[in-house]
C-alpha cells in the first residue's frame, strides 16, 4: 500500500503534482487538489465562490 492521495476534483495522484490541501466547510479533513488549478475548477464547478464574503453584490 502506497501513500497516494487523489485529487478532490480530477481524481488524479496528487503528490506528483504540487499539491495544495483545503478544509472546506465545517470538515475536519482536509480536501486533496493537484494544483490550484485544480482547486479553482472545483470552486467554480461548485459555485462556491457565490454567497461568500468576496461578493461585493447586493
Ligand atoms: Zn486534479
Amino acid at each position: 500500500m502506497s501513500d497516494t492521495t487523489d485529487c478532490a476534483y480530477c481524481g488524479c495522484d496528487v503528490t506528483v503534482h504540487d499539491p495544495v490541501y483545503v478544509r472546506e466547510g465545517g470538515e475536519s479533513s482536509e480536501t486533496p487538489y493537484c494544483n490550484y488549478g485544480c482547486l479553482a475548477a472545483h470552486v467554480e464547478e461548485e459555485g462556491l465562490a457565490v454567497g461568500t464574503t468576496c461578493s461585493v453584490e447586493l
